[in-house]
């Protein structure tokens, strides 16, 4: 089977989608349903999966395997077969709330590395609260409202947020905060004149569409 075709990665606003249905099988999850391309994205990078529609049936959860093909779990699989033209429909609360926390999780990472020269470790988004890890020895109230202020300054400004798909040789010129951990075709997440982040989830357009950023509490770990 080819790799699933992601239209997430291009437009994270495309909440419905028409797409060929390439195979359905049983897996311990449940029916899944691997389409031509789709724009559902799945579990990965920190960031849950979005939930939906395909046809008729309600779409639970999404996965990718380590060939890139997507896997949807449908609930009830009913007559979806291959061959079909099926229409997908992405929720659109949840999608919001996962690229708002996302969006802003790249903002904050960069005002802590601004800020403090700190790098963040990993990110956890979750539907109550996402938590953020920070290579910060002494950290304090100080140090997190002056992250806070950058990172709400740059939402303030409304920055453009785009997408660049550039090879290993194009990732290298760029001022990259993290290393890609993928090769070959590598995507780029830019917020204008702040920050450039190799990344694969969905993103905000703008950086006002985030929202307010606040960091509610924080401690140390270790
Ligand atoms: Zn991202």
């Amino acid at each position: 089977m080819k790799p699933t075709e992601k239209q997430y990665f291009h437009d994270s606003s495309l909440l419905e989608f028409s797409a060929t249905v390439v195979e359905v099988k049983a897996s311990e999850r449940g029916d899944c349903v691997v389409l031509d391309q789709t724009a559902f994205y799945p579990t990965g990078g920190g960031q849950p999966n979005d939930t939906g529609s395909l046809g008729e049936a309600r779409v639970i959860d999404v996965f990718e395997d380590d060939a890139n093909i997507i896997y949807h779990v449908v609930q009830p699989v009913g007559s979806i077969e291959p061959g079909q033209n099926v229409t997908g429909l992405i929720d659109r609360g949840r999608r919001l709330d996962h690229l708002q926390q996302h969006s802003g999780q790249h903002i904050l990472s960069q005002a802590f590395v601004q800020t403090c020269g700190a790098e963040t470790r990993s990110f956890h988004l979750g539907s109550q609260t996402s938590t953020i890890d920070i290579e910060l020895q002494s950290p304090s109230d100080d140090l997190m409202r002056g992250a806070e202020d950058l990172a709400n300054a740059v939402i303030f400004e409304d920055r453009p947020m785009r997408v660049h798909l550039v090879n290993d040789e194009e990732a290298a010129l760029l001022p990259l905060r993290k290393e890609s951990a993928v090769r070959g075709k590598i995507r780029v997440i830019e917020i204008e004149n702040f920050d450039w982040s190799p990344c694969g989830g969905t993103h905000a357009a703008r950086t006002g569409q985030i929202g307010l950023i606040a960091i509610r509490s924080y401690e140390r770990i270790r």
